[in-house]
């Protein structure tokens, strides 16, 4: 079952309600409740087992209740007990339906109420020298079930404790003139006293069990959350953020793949920044990164279909993967790129050939075949670039090849 509780706080705030808190055996509302859904579902499917032993428990003080009581007082006796009897019954059976866990605490606390109540009832209405041992026993034993057996909060348990107590004092006093205090004092206040020692002693370990869970449960949380954090770090570039050498050498062998068996083209730019050596000589290396996130950036727009990648390839050089796209669409994007390269003008004092800085761009698109390897491709796209360079740069080349070409031979 998912625990709110860990969603609900922070660590400390956790840690702090395992210390002191804990005596209080409350906890903030929210987290009262989401505790309370939890523990409302254990404690109705805990009560599937624990009913039948409240039951036979039952059985074998009434047998010898009925075994001791004068034969005259039976009837009444048999008619109030056998509700006791009834009603755990009764809570058994909604405990097998799992729509009623939400109101075990009210299903729970009205039957044990009454069931107190009746029990304190019949020590004053059947009142019986030889019987009254048991019949006392039987208050003991609803009461001590009661606190620690039902499975109800401490707080929970104390008002239907006491409250199934009171009851019974007013039905007694209504029908009988005369309440057996010293006897009732020996047997239901005192059992009260035990049964909420019982009741606090459980729930306290109970919530703190909790706790635990949620403490657990965060620390779950946390290392999946870390792990997801690893996992995009492996694969971005720490610079610009976008996807690194590794990712991109995973997705190009996947891609490569895909396009062979689904016999697509695939598309890819090999990108570079002219005399960048010469900008971060003149500007300094600081100003370089910024230049190499801007380019980043703007690359990064051009890719905006589902499944292009742009990746940093090495210092200043970049790739785009472009699957199922055409040589003629991956020439476009290029002088797309080109274009808004040359838009954003970033002043290159040490350029040759431009006042801002440019890209090279060597462009390849194949439909790969079987037995042909991807680093041929890839090899293909370095070659074009760098015949954009010995071009004269601020530009891209476009790398013809011919249907099974690599096959063979590499790009010319
Ligand atoms: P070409 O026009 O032929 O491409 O010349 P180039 O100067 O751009 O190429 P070259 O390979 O000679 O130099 C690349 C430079 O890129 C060298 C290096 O200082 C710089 N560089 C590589 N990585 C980074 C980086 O992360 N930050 C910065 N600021 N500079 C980098
Ligand atoms: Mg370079
Ligand atoms: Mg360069």
């Amino acid at each position: 079952m998912k625990l709110q509780g860990s969603n609900l706080l922070e660590r400390k705030e956790i840690q702090k309600l395992l210390g002191k808190d804990l005596n209080f055996v409350w906890f903030p509302a929210t987290l009262e409740k989401d505790y309370r859904f939890q523990y409302q579902n254990e404690a109705a499917h805990e009560f599937r087992y624990r009913g039948p032993i409240i039951l036979l428990l039952y059985l074998f003080l009434s047998y010898g209740i009925y075994q001791l009581l004068p034969p005259e007082q039976v009837g009444l006796w048999l008619k109030l007990y056998s509700c006791v009897g009834i009603i755990v019954f009764v809570a058994w059976g909604f405990s097998w339906f799992e729509k009623m866990h939400q109101w075990f605490d009210w299903y729970a606390t009205i039957g044990s109420t009454i069931a107190i109540a009746i029990s304190f009832t019949i020590v004053n209405l059947v009142y019986d020298e030889q019987g009254s041992v048991l019949l006392h026993a039987a208050i003991m034993y609803a009461v001590v079930i009661v606190y620690g057996f039902v499975g109800l909060r401490f707080y929970v348990a104390i008002l239907a404790g006491w409250l199934g107590g009171a009851l019974g004092t007013l039905v007694s006093m209504f029908f009988s003139d005369e309440i057996a205090w010293t006897l009732l004092n020996r047997t239901y206040t005192f059992s009260s006293f035990l049964g909420m020692a019982l009741a606090y002693v459980t729930d306290r370990h109970h919530r703190e069990n909790y706790l635990q869970s949620c403490l657990l449960e965060l620390h779950r949380i946390e290392m999946v959350q870390q792990t997801q954090q690893l996992e995009v770090m492996s694969r971005q570039d720490a610079l610009t953020g976008i996807a690194n050498r590794r990712y991109l050498d995973e997705m190009l062998e996947e891609e490569w793949y895909r396009a062979m068996r689904h016999q697509t083209p695939l598309s890819l730019m090999m990108i570079d920044i002219d005399y960048f050596k010469a900008y971060n000589d003149s500007l300094g290396h600081l100003a370089g990164d910024q230049c190499l996130i801007k380019i980043a950036h703007a690359i990064t727009d051009i890719a905006t279909r589902s499944g292009e990648l742009v990746a940093r390839y090495g210092g200043e050089e970049f790739v785009i993967l472009l699957p199922m796209t055409t040589q003629q669409h991956a020439i476009r994007q290029a002088e797309r790129l080109l274009r808004s390269i040359k838009n954003l003008t970033i002043p290159h004092p040490a350029s040759e050939i431009s006042q801002h800085v440019t890209l090279s761009i060597g462009v390849v698109s194949y439909v790969p075949q079987m037995n042909e390897d991807v680093n041929d491709f890839l090899y293909c796209a370095d070659h074009a670039l760098y015949k954009a360079k010995s071009r004269g740069r601020d530009g891209y080349v476009f790398a013809h090849l011919a249907p099974q070409s690599l096959s063979n031979t590499k790009a010319s």
